[in-house]
């Protein structure tokens, strides 16, 4: 049994390390969405496991072992031995901000076919996570959508990031029309604020969460960074600030954000979510808010997942003030 399972993207992310004042190199770090929400997971204690292709190369062996030092289950991770693991190098600008060039023309994490996945290990979990990024191309968008259905037939409670990266897709339209796809399935979806307007048109927090709760999405999760999270169920709407942190690097905070989300909700029926008093509901917003400040506090992704510990302890701090 698995408390989460998550197909998707799993790659590598060069980032930049300046060296004295001349030398840029690279670092070698895992990158993919996906697995960080099952590493937030599996840190807080509740078992997880990865369905996605890396290439048979020396980067796919190092995911692979990144995986199982988190313990990740990658029974359901597969290696291409004609195309190699995506890459994907950082650009981090004087202000901080980052762009990304992906070598992913093609990348073995879209070459995952529907024949490739273990619906058995499906069958046996209690909640489903994917994103968009597995959506771009075929033939693994096929085999995103056919897990999703499987998932939904069998009552997995499914829960959709889109993280929404531009260069990734041909247009803007495309993956418009792509990420509803994914939507159609979800019952939990976590946005930023982009996608919330790609997804609805609209940047008011109140009217998008709505027009996206009318198509079906049972809970709604726009996160914010400093500014937290606005979410919306069936008993309630609201804002919640994040912890005051001293944040260095918002790599993974939205996957941190997430993986607490769903390491509190996943032994539960999403009729039990549902049914949650908002107060409750309030609850399980802060400390996924904990979760995502304290990730910000350390650089990159998974090696920045807080332990429910730490989680714990800046729970009992005061929030920040809007
Ligand atoms: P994403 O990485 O998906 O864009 P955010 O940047 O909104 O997501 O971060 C996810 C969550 O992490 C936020 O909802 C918030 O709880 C927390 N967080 C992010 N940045 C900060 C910050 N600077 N201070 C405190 N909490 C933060």
């Amino acid at each position: 049994m698995f408390h989460v399972i998550a197909l998707g993207e799993l790659l590598i992310d060069f980032t930049p390390v300046q060296l004295g004042n001349q030398k840029l190199v690279f670092e070698q770090n895992p990158g993919g969405a996906p697995a960080n929400v099952l590493a937030a997971v599996a840190k807080l204690g509740k078992s997880a496991a990865f369905l996605g292709m890396v290439g048979e190369d020396q980067f796919g062996r190092f995911l692979k072992n990144v995986l199982l030092d988190n313990n990740i289950d990658v029974t359901g991770l597969k290696f291409s031995d004609t195309v190699h693991t995506t890459l994907a190098f950082v650009h981090i600008f004087n202000n901080g901000d980052r762009s990304f060039s992906f070598y992913r023309n093609p990348g073995a994490d879209m070459m995952l076919r529907q024949s490739d996945i273990d619906y058995d290990m499906i069958r046996q979990s209690k909640v489903f996570h994917f994103g968009s990024i597995s959506l771009t191309h075929e033939p693994v968008r096929g085999a995103t959508l056919a897990a999703c259905q499987f998932a939904k037939d069998h009552g997995l409670i499914i829960s959709y990031d889109p993280n929404y990266r531009a260069p990734l897709w041909p247009s803007i339209l495309q993956a418009k029309e792509n990420i509803a796809l994914g939507l159609q399935f979800a019952d939990i979806l976590k946005i930023s604020e982009e996608e919330l307007e790609i997804i609805t048109g609209t940047k008011d927090l109140a009217s998008g969460a709505s027009i996206i709760f009318q198509q079906g999405v049972k809970v709604v999760l726009i996160t914010l960074g400093a500014q937290g999270c606005y979410y919306k169920y069936a008993g309630g709407e609201g804002s919640i600030t994040s912890f005051a942190v001293h944040a260095i690097d918002t790599t993974g905070a939205g996957d941190a954000f997430l993986g607490a989300f769903l390491y509190q909700t996943s032994e539960m029926r999403i009729d039990d979510i549902c049914s949650l008093q908002n107060e409750e509901f309030a609850a399980l917003i802060r400390f996924s808010n904990a979760a995502g400040a304290l990730t910000t506090t350390k650089t990159g992704a998974i090696p920045a997942l807080p332990s429910l510990d730490q989680i714990n302890e800046l729970r009992q701090q005061f929030v920040i003030k809007k």
